[in-house]
């Protein structure tokens, strides 16, 4: 029986609910669906609710979101992105070491409104070659370099002025014909603040600022159309260097030493050791290596389901474990359905999915269950623990969040922004990104490192993890990201916590009630009884 003080009495009121450690004591694995968590008493605002979690021992984000190593859910724009919003992200290694580096030096050269990557030509490309590069990215004020990169001397400006009345047979006409040379051009030096470049700008009246190092070598530019997006980002993850934050996948092979070698040099600031089962002696020695390497990155094992392989991981210094297997949604790594016919080529009315794994492989756990055990035995060495895979909704989120995760890892959720990789299409009149598993044979097709994931290279038969499909359109991360920080706030204060830190304390003390969801309150917690309704989420 629990005190309650009504109106200056005492008043005893049964205790409702389950605590975690009765919900998860009975023994069945459960999933984010299968429970719900009690609501609390408010007395404070949604906005008041502090998000800051851990990401590893020495990493602490103000958002706890991590945008998955996938090939199409994180690159650059992605990490850049999530950093901003006060996430990180963590690029995929279906890829080059060099290309992979790269992508994380992009993310850590990144400065708010600086474009340090724009479409540069030479003086000996062609007006043909501007207008390519205004059907592919919508703009044609391009900066003209003496070798047509980035770094080389600076040679003059194309804008839409220097082309607009062009005729067709002027196509072929040399850039240095047309462009606007260097000597009438107002460029702003390396080592401008954006403030001072923007007001730069605005006196130009141009549509393009160029910032130039000391050897008049284009290192920037900065856009007209930009300035208005040059908003503060107070959530945005930062190193000590004030550079945003970045991180990046590598699997436990000899060769992935080379990779690592290449991301330390990018700056990364924590590799996540990608595995769909992370205890084996193959992670544990590369964890090794690592800490003895370099003993300041961190370092994120995995992944895990049971405190069993949990301790292996910690044991061999891991600074933070992910934890899921078999519940991404891409994942087909435990499903126990017959097999489907290796031919079979699924096709939903509205998603062009195709089905492309055929063997199924037992393991796993369902995911509440796996976040809620591994959290439990990890907060003991002070090791967070990041919540991988299975996440729908801004509620999945919370509750993986109230078990014990201090932040989460979405793939689906994240894929098909407008920061996602690949480009848009559209099937049956909606505009759609592909999605896949980097189990699944279309990515292991690409390249080798999504196959070290999944199977060892000894392996001579493929056995498909994941499946390729396709998300509907989210926009931009910039708006998706303060949705779902808007919900978790609110998700926190029907608990009737200012913060997670209270979230959890209030779980492992007992507060915090629980309680299963049959199959008919799911289906009450759901839009019911309607002809018709449109589901707007922001
Ligand atoms: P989602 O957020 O439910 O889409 O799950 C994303 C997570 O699924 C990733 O972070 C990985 O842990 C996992 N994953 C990625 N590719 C595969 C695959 O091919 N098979 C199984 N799991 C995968």
């Amino acid at each position: 029986m629990a005190d309650y003080l009504i109106s200056g009495g005492t008043c005893y009121i049964p205790d409702d609910g389950l605590t975690a450690q009765q919900l998860f004591g009975a023994g069945d694995g459960l999933t984010y669906n299968d429970f719900l968590i009690l609501p609390g008493y408010i007395d404070f605002t949604a906005d008041q609710v502090d998000l800051t979690s851990a990401l590893t021992k020495k990493i602490t984000l103000k958002t706890p979101m991590v945008s998955s190593p996938m090939d199409t859910v994180t690159e650059a724009n992605m990490a850049i992105a999530m950093a901003l919003t006060g996430g990180i992200g963590v690029i995929h290694h279906n890829c080059t070491p060099e290309f992979q580096a790269n992508e994380v030096r992009k993310v850590k050269k990144y400065e708010q409104g600086f474009i340090t990557d724009p479409v540069v030509l030479s003086p000996k490309h062609c007006v043909r070659h501007v207008f390519e590069a205004k059907a592919r990215h919508g703009f044609c004020g391009i900066p003209i370099t003496e070798n047509g990169k980035m770094g080389s001397k600076l040679a003059g400006i194309i804008s839409s002025r220097d082309i607009d009345f062009l005729k067709a047979e002027d196509h072929d006409l040399a850039l240095s014909e047309i462009m606007t040379r260097r000597e009438d051009l107002v460029v702003a030096p390396a080592g401008v603040t954006l403030k001072e470049a923007n007001e730069i700008l605005q006196r130009s009246k141009k549509g393009k600022l160029p910032i130039v190092n000391g050897d008049d070598e284009l290192v920037a530019i900065i856009a007209r159309t930009d300035l208005k997006k040059n908003r503060d980002y107070p959530l945005a993850s930062k190193d000590a260097k004030k550079q945003l934050l970045c991180g990046a996948a590598t699997g436990t092979h000899e060769d992935d030493k080379y990779r690592l070698d290449l991301l330390v040099q990018a700056g990364v600031d924590a590799v996540v050791l990608d595995s769909s089962q992370g205890n084996s002696i193959f992670q544990i020695n590369m964890i090794k290596y690592i800490k003895e390497k370099y003993p300041d990155l961190q370092v994120i094992a995995g992944n895990v389901v049971t405190a069993a392989q949990a301790k292996n991981l910690i044991d061999a210094g891991a600074d933070a474990l992910r934890v899921g297997m078999g519940s991404g949604s891409i994942c087909i790594t435990q499903e126990a359905a017959p097999q489907i016919p290796p031919d079979l080529k699924s096709h939903s009315p509205k998603c062009p999915s195709i089905v492309t794994g055929t063997y199924m492989l037992a393991c796993g756990r369902p995911q509440a269950t796996a976040v809620y055990k591994v959290s439990e035995y990890a907060r003991r060495f002070g090791v967070p623990v990041i919540a991988d895979g299975g996440i729908q909704t801004v509620g999945h989120i919370a509750k993986a969040l109230a078990l014990g995760a201090s932040t989460v890892m979405m793939g689906s959720l994240l894929a098909a922004t407008t920061e996602a990789p690949g480009e848009y299409f559209f099937s049956d009149g909606i505009r759609l990104k592909k999605y896949r598993g980097m189990g699944s044979l279309d990515a292991m097709d690409k390249n080798v490192s999504s196959q070290k994931r999944y199977f060892s290279e000894a392996d001579k038969i493929k056995v498909a993890q994941g499946v390729s499909g396709a998300v509907q359109d989210k926009g931009s991360i910039h708006k998706f990201i303060p949705y779902l920080i808007a919900g978790i706030q609110h998700s926190c204060q029907d608990i009737g916590a200012k913060s997670l830190t209270q979230v959890r304390a209030m779980m492992y003390s007992g507060e915090l009630k629980f309680e299963k969801r049959t199959m008919s309150a799911q289906v009450e917690g759901g839009v019911h009884g309607l002809h018709s309704y449109e589901k707007r989420l922001f």
